[in-house]
């Protein structure tokens, strides 16, 4: 039995460390030191202890068993279930991520996105000591529900990854911008809530799938969107052209956070369709076509990405 524990726990590894790749490789301009990554991914490791151990508080504060509602959730308190993983389970465990990145991780940011890639990491890093201990209690119930919960874990554990980047990207904006305070809180808050929601949707077994599918898919999405944004914005980047402001039609350079005639965020340029929008050239201000490869006019070469 032991031997599956150990390939469990390579392979729950494996996963885990693939996910902080792939973030890693989005951050395309100006990458972190992986060995950076790699201690955060510790850190998030270990508070996962502390994490268990205030969970553990909550549900004898709340009165509650997870035994009871997991046998048999429909005749349990679902409200009082439902606030527990809310108010404890989703701030606690966001909060523990939340640590590695502010208080060591922070100083290394030096452009937007980094946030979201360190968020990555001390969130992989706790999924995979969750997923060790829910592998290991499968495996002593036995090897047929050991596999199936190893399985089950690797592919939901990112979802981890996907509730901390709603605080990770607004910690980036925020070490650019410290007068973006008050999104880091609210990034925090809306992690925690949709964590707990998940969570709820998963423990209701079938019924609540669609529900948990439905806070995955819109996460996804506006992660997505929220990557081309933080990409763009990047000051390590070489677009050198001019996008024409929906707001106030004065052009501003594309990788510009804020207009720089009207002040307003340029986020919306992400809800486009690109081939719609009005491209200029960053040196004599022609129009563009999207993807043309020189400006017509003056010969300069456009770096579209
Ligand atoms: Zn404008
Ligand atoms: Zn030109």
């Amino acid at each position: 039995m032991n031997l599956f524990i150990v390939i469990s726990f390579f392979i729950s590894m494996l996963a885990c460390l693939g996910w902080v790749y792939y973030f890693w490789k989005l951050d395309k301009y100006e990458q972190e030191p992986f060995h950076l990554l790699l201690i955060t991914f510790v850190f998030g490791a270990f508070l996962t202890l502390i994490a268990s151990f205030f969970e553990e508080l909550g549900l004898e504060f709340f009165g509650l068993s997870i035994d009871d509602v997991i046998q048999n959730p429909f005749n349990s308190n679902l409200l009082l279930f439902f606030l527990y993983l809310v108010v404890v389970v989703g701030i606690v465990e966001e909060f523990v991520k939340l640590i590695p990145v502010r208080f060591y991780a922070f100083k290394q940011i030096n452009e937007p996105i980094d946030g979201l890639i360190y968020a990555s990491a001390t969130a992989a890093g706790f999924a995979f000591v969750e997923d060790l201990l829910y592998i290991y209690y499968g495996f002593k119930a036995g090897f047929v529900e050991g596999i199936f919960i190893t399985w089950v874990r690797i592919l939901t554990s990112p979802v981890h990854i996907l509730f901390a980047s709603y605080w990770g990207i607004a910690l980036g904006l925020y070490k650019q911008n410290p007068a973006r305070k008050s999104d880091v809180i609210k990034g925090f808050f809306v992690a925690a809530f949709l964590h707990g929601l998940y969570d709820f949707f998963a423990f209701l077994g079938e019924i609540g799938s669609i529900g948990a599918a439905a806070v995955i898919l819109v996460t996804i999405i506006l992660l997505m969107k929220k990557v081309s944004f933080l990409l763009r914005i990047s000051p390590f980047n070489n677009l050198n052209y001019f996008i024409s402001c929906k707001y106030c039609n004065g052009l501003f350079p594309a990788k510009a956070q804020y207009c720089i005639n009207c002040g307003k965020s340029t986020y919306w340029v992400e809800k486009e369709n690109k081939i719609q929008l009005k491209y200029f050239c960053g040196n004599c201000k022609s129009r563009l076509n999207f993807g043309q490869n020189y400006c017509t006019s003056c010969g300069m070469k456009i770096h579209w990405k």
